[in-house]
């Protein structure tokens, strides 16, 4: 038998007035079984949708009746048949089965309810991730993802930007060694890369002038949020002869165009998920650091959480600020104290206690950050030392400083935070396929 004769059509490539009465054969999982006696139903799914197929006791080879009747739920079958138009069933139309192949039984009872019936708690559905895959909803998620990498692909394309890839095995760390997971490297100790940010900015020396970069970053940090992972998807990019304000453009254009590609593309994934897109507004509102800050003072003073950043609950506080003067859900945080950015963010000439750094925020969490970079080597190395790390370690990244940098900047943006705030889904780990966290390192 071969396999090219076990599916001819996608359920959802079946036009029922123009397959009327002719053979098709789909392949797929037996949804549901509904034996009523005289006549017997199998719902049969596939990734893009149902299909019913009817079996009338009278008219029906009882071999076959018998498999159908016997189907365990979540099987993989081929059934081949006829296109019959019927207005009742999902699609407008059903299939008169002529033979069915059982090609895989499912055990019972199943791990989770696929029916959506049932609602799984999270750790039970990522425990078994293939089932809870078979669930519309879930995959619409992925779906989803796919169609923003896509759009992100496509935008920087036209932008002059080529995809590159760096090294996720490093000697050193990005930013200091606090929050790196080691591997062993032969003899030697390694680390998985943070971020791919030196070797990005490498490549601007290189005269590549703008490059994108779409892979795993690694966070060994111990945080538990909904909003964490320790394995996550950046969307990096980095571009030659740019200050800050050009890569917030860049930014803000693409964020716009990705929820637009969405709308267009991804339709009846979204209404899967209930989710009402709106293209956010261009440009996204600037908030100096000052000025976000005088915002969370106004409002309250016993919830801040000051950590070396914008605290959680500061950052919601300027959210629905913002959200509420603006209507908007996306701003960016400019100006940022050259203390609290990393080292490679350039201070302003004229008052270095301030940098060309920023984030940008979604109403919910921080979505990005970025700034324009320091170029000069002798400045880059102050800035190294300013913040406790030995040059030394960064010799491979200061090198290629001295021999003609060009001044540049860039941006890092998480691929799940993205979607996430894009869908309102409130844990991160729902629009990861497998995710990893402080307890979960399997499937
Ligand atoms: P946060 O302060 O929210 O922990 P960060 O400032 O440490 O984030 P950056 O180093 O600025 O993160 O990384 C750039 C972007 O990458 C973040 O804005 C976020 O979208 C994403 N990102 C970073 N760390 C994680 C993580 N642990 N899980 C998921 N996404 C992350
Ligand atoms: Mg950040």
């Amino acid at each position: 038998m071969s396999l090219a004769n076990l599916r001819t059509h996608y359920t959802s490539q079946i036009d029922p007035q123009q397959l009327s009465d002719q053979k098709v054969t789909l392949a797929g999982w037996v949804h549901e079984v509904r034996d009523l006696g005289g006549i017997c139903f199998v719902v049969l799914r596939d990734r893009e949708g149902r299909a019913q197929v009817t079996l009338v006791k009278k008219k029906t080879d009882p071999e076959m009746l018998d498999t159908a009747r016997k189907l365990v739920r979540e099987s993989v079958v081929s059934i081949r048949g006829m296109i019959k138009p019927e207005s009742k069933a999902p699609n407008g139309y059903e299939l008169i089965p002529e033979e069915i192949i059982l090609l895989n039984e499912a055990q019972s009872p199943l791990p989770m309810d696929t029916t959506g019936k049932v609602e799984a708690e999270l750790d039970t559905r990522l425990d078994s991730r293939f089932i809870d895959l078979r669930r519309e909803r879930t995959t619409a998620i992925f779906r989803i993802r796919h169609e923003v990498l896509r759009a992100v692909r496509s935008f920087l394309t036209d932008r002059g930007f080529i995809e590159t890839s760096s090294p996720k095995v490093v000697a050193t760390a990005t930013e200091g060694g606090t929050s790196l997971f080691p591997i062993t490297y032969f003899d030697r100790e390694a680390f998985l890369n943070q971020s791919p940010q030196l070797f990005k900015q490498i490549l601007m020396s290189g005269g590549l002038d703008r490059v994108f970069e779409i892979g795993p970053i690694f966070r060994a940090e111990e945080h538990d949020t909904r909003r964490h992972l320790n394995e996550a998807t950046s969307i990096d990019i980095e571009a030659s002869f740019c200050d800050h304000f050009d890569v917030m453009e860049i930014l803000e254009n693409m964020v716009a165009y990705i929820y637009e590609q969405v709308i267009e593309n991804a339709s009846t994934s979204l209404a899967f998920l209930g989710a009402e897109l709106k293209v956010p507004k261009l440009p996204f509102l600037k908030l100096t650091y000052d000025e976000a800050i005088e915002i969370v003072n106004a409002s309250s003073d016993e919830m801040l959480n000051w950590g070396d950043d914008l605290g959680t609950m500061a950052e919601h506080i300027i959210g629905e600020h913002v959200y509420k003067e603006t209507g908007e859900s996306h701003y960016f945080i400019i100006d940022w104290p050259t203390e609290i950015k990393p080292f490679y963010a350039i201070p302003y000439e004229e008052n270095p206690l301030l940098s060309k750094a920023f984030d940008m925020m979604h109403r919910t969490m921080e979505l990005s950050s970025g700034a324009q970079r320091v170029h000069v080597p002798e400045m880059l190395i102050g800035r190294i030392e300013s913040q406790g790390l030995d040059p030394e370690g960064f010799e491979f990244y200061l090198k290629a400083f001295r021999y003609g940098m060009p001044p540049h900047a860039g941006w890092g943006i998480g691929c799940e935070r993205l979607v996430m705030s894009m869908l309102g889904v409130d844990n991160i780990r729902d629009v990861v396929l497998f995710p990893r966290d402080r307890r979960r390192l399997s499937p």
